[in-house]
């Protein structure tokens, strides 16, 4: 097509978790089907609408893989595990054989092989209480050779340092919030592989039982652990400038180890009352200059793991109206979008699952695909699959050139 330039811009938006199956209490649609989304449906109307496999064969469906492939990584060979990705959103500094768990504070019904998992966030522990406990855990009961580093509510790290050819590489502790309310005999036996591990574990059970702990903590959980992340240079790669903006760390982490820009949203919580203009305003501040931005809006997830269907709808519907709606209208034809999400967090399941996700890619004089709207049943039905994920981005890059 001849007509004018084509866009420079391109712009990812990500709903994270938002893809599902048909749900019996939504009438047997789905979230994206039930929700009220007309510039998404319209953009699919215009544009290219398919599936894209952003989970490899092989590998977990968590947000840490399938937002890595969006971002136009192989996860096959890059990722490493939740923990290093956390780590590179603090900026920790890791040697290349350190090995890095990100650790919760969890509740569990006793540390014991007849124990259940009750809570993988104890409670949403307030961050100043498990601050607290997690550096007196530092002081109490690390072995030598290992570091610990408070996060945000139940979330911190623990590296064990020159690990890398240890037992510590290999165990595989499952993430709690896959096994609320099962038995950890399993996991507890992975433990015990690294006899300093499994200490830790069982003395700072002890000290979270005592007295001065006000929290539901009474357990910590290693989990998810590797290598430092690397990953290749963002602009280098693919010759945007880009900039991530999200309210998660896995996401920030990612962005900050491409050397994209991380952009700060005040307000921004990962949760269906966040500050999508924040968000919109500093996407759109960032594109003034750069080529890239990744807007990634974690609520739909967060109702998809609740089991709530009428929140997940409400997620996907203000996703529409106050990310993609306000985003479109100021940029106009002057970028090209991709809209899609990580992974489905089905609601039957309440956790996530590794199935093709559906994708719109939209730019002016692109020859649409011929849907009536952005849905899962939609985007199956085009026969468009992008497989590998990760090949998602430099497709689009291509497409948009081809505008
Ligand atoms: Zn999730």
């Amino acid at each position: 097509m001849s007509f004018s330039t084509p866009p420079t811009k391109l712009v990812f938006l990500i709903a994270d978790g938002m893809g599902d199956w048909p749900v019996e209490a939504l009438g047997g649609q789905t979230p994206m089907e039930a929700a009220a989304t007309p510039v998404m449906d319209r953009l699919a109307r215009e544009g290219l609408v398919g599936l894209c496999r952003t989970v490899p064969e092989g590998l977990a469906p968590g947000s840490d893989v399938a937002n890595m492939s969006l971002l136009g990584f192989d996860p096959g060979s890059h990722h490493t595990g939740r923990g290093p990705i956390e780590a590179a959103a603090m900026g920790l500094a890791l040697a290349p054989d350190d090995v890095v768990f990100r650790l919760n504070t969890v509740t569990v019904s006793g540390l014991a092989d007849d124990g259940l998992m009750r809570d993988y966030s104890a409670g949403h522990i307030a961050t100043d209480v498990s601050t607290r406990l997690v550096e007196r855990l530092g002081r109490e009961c690390l072995p030598e050779g290992y570091a610990l580093f408070p996060g945000v509510q139940y979330r911190h790290l623990l590296v064990a340092r020159g690990a890398a050819g240890r037992e510590e590489a290999h165990i595989a502790v499952r993430p709690p919030h896959d096994i609320t309310d099962q038995g950890i005999a399993a996991d507890l036996a992975e433990f015990r592989r690294v006899p300093a591990l499994w200490d830790f574990v069982r003395k700072a059970a002890a000290v979270l039982s005592g007295p001065d702990n006000p929290s539901k903590a009474n357990a910590v959980w290693p989990w998810g652990q590797g290598r430092a992340l690397t990953l290749p240079d963002f602009a280098a790669t693919f010759g945007l400038r880009g900039a991530v903006v999200s309210a998660v760390d896995l996401v920030k982490g990612l962005g900050r180890a491409a050397g994209m820009a991380v952009l700060d949203v005040p307000g921004a919580t990962g949760l269906l009352e966040t500050n999508y203009e924040g968000k919109v305003a500093a996407a759109l501040e960032f594109l003034k200059d750069g080529d890239f931005v990744f807007v990634h809006v974690e609520a739909p997830d967060e109702c998809g793991h609740g089991g709530d269907a009428a929140g997940k709808t409400e997620a996907v519907a203000r996703f529409d109206a106050r990310i993609v709606a306000p985003l479109v209208a100021a940029l106009g034809d002057t970028a090209a979008l991709v809209i899609a999400c990580d992974h489905l967090t089905p609601l039957a399941i309440r956790t996530h699952a590794a199935d093709p996700v559906p994708f719109l890619f939209w730019a002016r004089g692109v020859t649409p695909s011929g849907v009536a709207a952005f849905t899962e049943r939609e985007a199956a039905a085009t026969g468009l699959a992008v497989a590998p994920g990760h090949a998602l981005l430099p497709r689009a890059i291509d497409w948009m050139r081809q505008g």
